[in-house]
């Protein structure tokens, strides 16, 4: 299958599956998205495939859901219109991440924003480029409860999140990776090898016990509740498309806020 918004590689065992707008700092529009979930399909059904790689073209991983065409296209939606735009695009195609059946690694290079924080997050690992940083600032700059998935205080703590989401800053790959989030910072150059190396590494082993061992581990952070927070989060965060807030966000532009990140400030 060829796809418009995606490029795909296949190293060996390993698929690597890279956002392809970079343009768009690979902001995420849903063709990109329904794409994804599609070379997922196509990764998981291919027993010749052990791991995938997710990573971004270009200078930048994404800078997160494609504000553009939100505006265009779904700046008036009802309630129940993005309620189900965002259940299926946002929330569940995530999950479909987190519980793809085969190790995932995100490649993490430049932005690393809001929806596009939310993507490489719900992968197993996260490579990081030393450009990489991580931010959720919607708070700031939409008047937005965060993204749609709130799987910050699970790769991050409750404490880091707060931070991360209250002042919708930058976190740099190294501190990322001070706190457990990103488990290797490599120099941007060498960003696609150490990625694939890992990858290729994990792919040796034989496939169905890597797959019992996510499950378990899946299953351990379900036993404490993420599956059901993040199901909760989803409305809280519906809610807050209704909000004064948002609402003249949306007046404003909501492109508009791409300019009004307030982490860019501080740079
Ligand atoms: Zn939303």
């Amino acid at each position: 299958m060829a796809f418009d918004t995606l490029a795909i590689e296949t190293h060996g065992a390993v698929r690597r599956i890279l956002l392809a707008r970079p343009a768009q700092r690979n902001a995420q529009n849903w063709q990109l998205l329904d794409e994804l979930m599609a070379a997922l399909d196509q990764a998981r059904t291919d027993d010749a495939i052990h791991a995938v790689v997710l990573g971004g073209q270009g200078e930048h991983f994404s800078a997160g859901h494609d504000l553009k065409q939100a505006q265009a296209e779904r700046a008036n939606f009802t309630v129940e219109q993005r309620w189900a735009f965002e259940e299926l695009r946002y929330f569940d195609y995530s999950m479909k991440i987190w519980d793809f059946p085969k190790p995932t690694i995100a490649q993490v290079q430049g932005a690393c924003v809001a929806g596009g924080f939310m993507i490489a997050n719900m992968c197993d690992l996260v490579v990081a480029g030393e450009s990489a940083y991580f931010s959720d600032p919607v708070g700031h700059t939409l008047g937005a409860a965060a993204t749609e998935v709130l799987i910050h205080p699970w790769v991050m703590g409750a404490r880091k999140a707060k931070e991360l989401l209250f002042t919708g800053a930058r976190m740099s790959a190294q501190e990322a990776q001070a706190i457990g989030m990103v488990n290797r910072v490599v120099p941007d150059a060498e960003l696609a090898d150490a990625t694939l190396a890992l990858a290729q590494q994990i792919a040796k082993a034989p496939p169905f016990g890597l797959r019992l061992i996510k499950r378990s581990i899946n299953r351990t952070l379900d036993a404490q509740g993420l599956r059901s927070a993040l199901a909760a989060h989803f409305d809280t965060h519906q809610l807050s498309h209704l909000s004064d807030g948002f609402l003249s966000a949306r007046d404003r532009g909501l492109a508009s806020a791409i300019q009004k990140n307030p982490a860019k400030a501080q740079q």
